[in-house]
């Protein structure tokens, strides 16, 4: 059964169950799939069935599932764009994807969209009010199809849309409701969605909630970002499988009454998109005696994540914690620069090879061939992806994860190219050149960003002054999170013989 087919009859079984939460407000398995028929019908009249993408505007409300199954119902996958993006990376999105149809749940930001793309009020689509306009008969999409595109950094400074389909969305599925394993949960499970829809680990929380007939609790960034407030909604949530990133974790575990009392149903906390630190695993291992700390790992290419591991006292140690085996129909290949793949304890690049591989960059076929290829696996010739990523293979299959081979960061779980803020800086009326470096802790995670910039004449007003300016200009391009927290002026940016910035020298500055 696809996802779909598995919600269905999560909705036929359990109608009135809550299927989403969020602001105290449910909705229902019923409501869910009445109402995404109706949109699915609406954006089949709009689009009939061309498979192209419907880009999906808003943040944690109701609407946001029903529109994502009533695109995919229609035949379309979706591509969520969170309202913490700002104007101009919106519209990037939009044309770039190719989109005719927007939803958007929250009003758009002016001028995202130009003549040919229709945009749908979604704000009251969970409540079965679909816009007006033609209805058509939704074909949903074919398992080989996109079910939704998600875009991430992309090192030219415009993001680039991985394309997951139904079939490899559904492979994961499969294996991420195990890793919850909720069997002991007494009455309905509740799954924790604390990531935006855009970001994929959402995709872990959604799916494993809404194809089990479990109920997803949505946070939204106004909570997240308030520490009583936080506090009292999680109390309320009755969650029992948290999904997060480990940085989210972190900002709870300042609070020291985030304990079991909090959350007695919690059974498992499920980590991805970065690294779990064993400060923050023992931590949590800790203060939820009854609940499992597993800690998975992959990039949105490979749909969410291809490697697990329970961590155990034994992991404790103070090395790093491993990432995990891999989950069924994936293999992992440690490679050298030269594609050759390497025996168990030698480093080098992760490649993911199997069924839940991306079929590439929605567009870009130059970006595709670069990160996409195929390999041998016992004869058959299987979708793999080089990750970027540096790693090892224990000979029993357990992965360690060892940083990048790029300048791609992940700051509080969020995958940022430096590379896409400098281009984007440059973009910023009287900067010439600008470079940015990841500064690290002494645990080798990313504290914040330091960005440089030569400009084309000296400014007037105070440094402070001058950085609070080109950083409100950054903004008009970039997510907050992509914007540096130190910003400094500096008389030329050094460079390496090969003409690229020397981010050695930028760094051990920074110190
Ligand atoms: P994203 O596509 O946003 O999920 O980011 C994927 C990248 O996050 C991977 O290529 C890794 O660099 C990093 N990542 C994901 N999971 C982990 C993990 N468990 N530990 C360390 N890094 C991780």
């Amino acid at each position: 059964m696809d996802v779909i087919e598995r919600i269905q009859a999560a909705a036929t079984r359990h109608g009135d169950r809550p299927a989403h939460t969020y602001r105290a407000e449910h909705l229902s398995y019923a409501q869910l799939w009445s109402a995404s028929t109706l949109v699915a019908e609406r954006i089949a009249g709009e689009l009939g069935h061309d498979g192209s993408p419907v880009v999906v505007y808003g943040h944690k409300e109701h609407a946001m599932p029903v529109a994502f199954l009533g695109a995919v119902r229609a035949g379309h996958p979706y591509v969520p764009v969170d309202v913490s993006w700002p104007a101009d990376r919106i519209a990037s999105v939009v044309e770039e994807s190719g989109a005719r149809l927007v939803v958007a749940v929250r009003p758009l930001p002016h001028g995202v969209t130009g003549d040919a793309v229709t945009v749908l009020d979604g704000e009251h689509l969970a409540r079965g009010l679909v816009p007006p306009g033609p209805l058509g008969t939704p074909r949903p999409v074919a398992p080989d199809d996109p079910h939704y595109v998600i875009y991430t950094s992309g090192s030219t400074g415009r993001p680039k849309g991985v394309q997951i389909t139904s079939s490899a969305l559904a492979h994961f599925v499969d294996w991420a409701t195990t890793l919850a394993d909720e069997t002991g949960i007494e009455g309905t499970p509740v799954w924790l969605n604390q990531a935006p829809f855009s970001f994929d680990l959402s995709v872990m929380d959604l799916y494993g909630a809404l194809t089990t007939g479990a109920t997803l609790h949505s946070l939204d960034s106004a909570t997240v970002g308030n520490a009583r407030a936080l506090h009292d909604e999680l109390g309320r949530s009755d969650v029992s499988v948290w999904v997060s990133t480990p940085s989210f974790a972190d900002l709870c575990l300042a609070d020291p009454a985030f304990d079991a009392t909090v959350l007695p149903r919690l059974r498992v906390f499920l980590f991805c998109g970065e690294t779990l630190s064993p400060t923050t695993a023992g931590a949590l291992m800790q203060r939820f005696p009854e609940a499992r700390v597993v800690n998975t790992y992959g990039p949105t290419e490979s749909t969410v994540a291809v490697t697990s591991v329970r961590i155990g006292p034994e992991h404790l140690d103070g090395s790093a914690l491993p990432v995990g085996r891999a989950k069924p129909g994936t293999t992992i290949l440690i490679r050298d620069e030269a594609g050759a793949t390497l025996p168990a304890g030698s480093s080098g690049e992760i490649v993911i090879a199997g069924d839940t591989v991306s079929v590439g960059y929605l567009h870009r076929p130059d970006l595709t061939e670069a990160a996409f290829t195929l390999v041998d696996l016992d004869g058959v010739p299987t979708p793999a992806y080089r990750t970027g990523d540096l790693g090892r293979l224990d000979p029993d299959g357990m992965l360690f994860f060892g940083g990048r081979l790029d300048g791609q960061v992940k700051l509080h779980g969020y995958r940022i190219e430096l590379e896409d803020i400098e281009t984007n800086l440059r973009r910023v009326t009287g900067v010439q050149q600008a470079a940015v470096v990841a500064i690290r802790g002494e645990d080798g995670v990313v504290t914040h960003l330091h960005g440089f910039v030569q400009l084309d004449h000296v400014p007037d007003g105070s440094p402070l002054a001058v950085a609070t300016g080109l950083k409100r200009g950054l903004r008009t391009y970039v997510p907050e999170y992509m914007v540096p927290k130190v910003l400094t002026v500096v008389e030329r940016i050094p460079m390496t013989p090969n003409g690229k910035a020397d981010r050695r020298a930028l760094e051990a500055g920074s110190r």
